[in-house]
């Protein structure tokens, strides 16, 4: 048995039909993970729906309503991506359900993995990307409401940057000043920005995100720290940009809980991304990210966001690798 738990239910599944989001991703992971004997089924729990109260520690009473209600604009529905339904939302809600859970057990455990969630895209007031609500913001602010944590750090390494988590915790910039250390050499055209604020002290929760530039969202409102890789950027950049970004978060803020949104779309063979990671070279991000977590002795939880491979059975690889990546770091 893991030292760890997986948060996991069937009704992940979002019924979208046809759509370039591979919504039946989240049970070949279940699935994957069964039969090569990395988990088993008693490592599984199984969420309950998050409660509209929960919903509203992050998204505002309008647009909850319209989504309750059904009565999102042609706009917004456009937007959002998707094509709305009432069994959607249900789906949206367990998978904030999953990471509210998620979130609990890392605090418990050291670590817990969503085997689903991670919909960064969404802002207080509208979904959009595919991402309905923002299931990480809601864990975050309810670990915070509930007194089990008072700071926490955003990690996303979706090859899309998280304009959500962004404008959610906006207040919060990192402090800037140089990087401690020797930058990874730096390809042209790659933009690191740190923001400086006087309000560091009041900030609660941090945000980084790795992501390629040239690709949705066109405004990317920022992240406490954000690496904009050029398009095409391989494993030992990527791996080398990550180690320096979290190095600088963590010389920041020693949060009481990191939140990791571990995208497959980073992968050189993804129809949305443009970044020219391999399947190991993935894995050895999610090393990284654990391994860190763990040195410091900081709990952490993670949410799956996206992956779009040519191949389904690649992003299925990329996301089960995450749990592997967890046992061999953690175990
Ligand atoms: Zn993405």
């Amino acid at each position: 048995m893991l030292p760890f738990k997986l948060i996991y239910s069937d009704g992940y599944f979002l019924p979208i039909g046809q759509h370039v989001f591979p919504a039946e991703k989240y049970r070949l992971v279940r699935d994957r993970l069964l039969e090569t004997g990395v988990a088993r089924v008693e490592d599984f729990v199984m969420p309950t729906p998050a409660t509209d109260e929960n919903i509203l520690l992050v998204h505002t009473s309008e647009y909850v309503r319209k989504l309750k209600t059904g009565t999102l604009s042609p706009q917004e529905e456009l937007l959002l991506e998707l094509p709305y339904s009432e069994a959607l939302v249900g789906a949206f809600w367990l998978a904030a359900g999953g990471s509210i859970l998620a979130a609990e057990h890392a605090l418990k455990d050291g670590v817990a993995l969503n085997i689903g969630g991670g919909f960064h895209h969404a802002f207080a007031d509208h979904g959009e990307g595919f991402c309905m609500i923002h299931d990480v913001a809601i864990a975050i602010r309810r670990m915070q409401r509930d007194g089990k944590i008072r700071t926490a750090m955003s990690v996303d390494c979706d090859v899309h940057q998280g304009n959500g988590t962004a404008a959610i915790f906006g207040g919060t910039k990192g402090i800037g000043g140089p990087l401690g250390g020797p930058l990874p050499s730096s390809a042209p055209g790659t933009l690191h920005r740190e923001n400086m604020a006087e309000s560091a002290r009041d900030n609660d929760v941090f945000t980084i995100s790795l992501h390629q530039e040239n690709n949705y969202p066109a405004i990317k409102p920022p992240s406490s720290i954000d690496i904009n890789l050029p398009d095409g950027t391989g494993d030992d950049d990527y791996l080398a940009w990550l180690d320096n970004a979290l190095s600088s978060g963590l010389r920041q803020m020693q949060p009481d809980l990191i939140c990791y949104v571990a995208g497959a779309d980073p992968y050189r063979d993804d129809q949305l991304g443009g970044l020219a990671l391999s399947i190991e070279g993935l894995k050895k991000r999610d090393e990284l990210v654990f391994r860190m977590a763990r040195t410091r002795r900081i709990p952490i939880m993670t949410a799956y966001a996206g992956g779009y491979a040519k191949k389904l059975e690649d992003t299925v690889t990329i996301h089960s690798n995450t749990v592997v990546a967890a046992k061999e770091v953690f175990v």
